[in-house]
């Protein structure tokens, strides 16, 4: 089975749990944030980072063993860390950056914090608040900050019990198309 294979069929089995206090499944969040982007013009990789932003959380066993040495990491490290291996940092940089993104929008959109889900308000104080000055100057300094700020706007809106979106293999083909030369298995 190759990776693209794989993925999917993670998201097919590991992926019927609730979304983190909200009323989606992890499948029908990654499908829906990953429909906001192709929605809003998002480059593959982008779509594709979309789709597995919380990959972190459908891993299968085999994996999670592999990154065994990493279990002391948040699930945007352990997504990124996973992904790493088949994709490029335009699809793995947002990942990683997904959560910092939230408090960093928190700490520079006044309105953001505002439209936050009861969860999403819980899981920022355990994430460590809103940014300060010196962390907000080194996340604008990466080059990916902005995708990562867009992922996390689409992350806030994937939320919605009665959205409908294409299937999985519908954005697995965004996948396929921003693998790593080589990385076929
Ligand atoms: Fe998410």
């Amino acid at each position: 089975m190759n990776i693209i294979e794989r993925i999917s069929s993670m998201l097919a089995d590991n992926g019927s749990g609730l979304y983190g206090g909200e009323a989606v499944t992890q499948t029908q969040h990654a499908l829906q944030c990953a429909a906001l982007a192709e929605a809003d013009g998002a480059s593959a990789q982008l779509v594709t980072a979309a789709l597995l932003h919380d990959v972190g959380h459908v891993l299968d066993p085999e994996f999670e063993t592999s990154l065994a040495e990493s279990q002391d990491l948040v699930h945007e490290d352990v997504g990124e860390r996973f992904l790493n291996d088949w994709f490029g940092e335009a699809v793995t940089q947002p990942v990683k950056l997904h959560v910092a993104a939230k408090r960093y929008l928190c700490a520079v959109d006044s309105s953001y914090f505002a439209r936050l889900s009861e969860a999403s308000v819980l899981s920022l104080q355990l994430q460590g608040g809103p940014m300060s000055e010196a962390e907000i100057a080194a996340f604008e300094a990466n080059p990916h900050h902005r995708d990562a700020v867009r992922l996390r706007i689409w992350d806030d809106k994937a939320k919605d019990p009665d959205r409908e979106t294409p299937d999985v293999a519908h954005f697995m083909s965004y996948a396929a198309r921003c693998l790593r030369t080589g990385a076929t298995a």
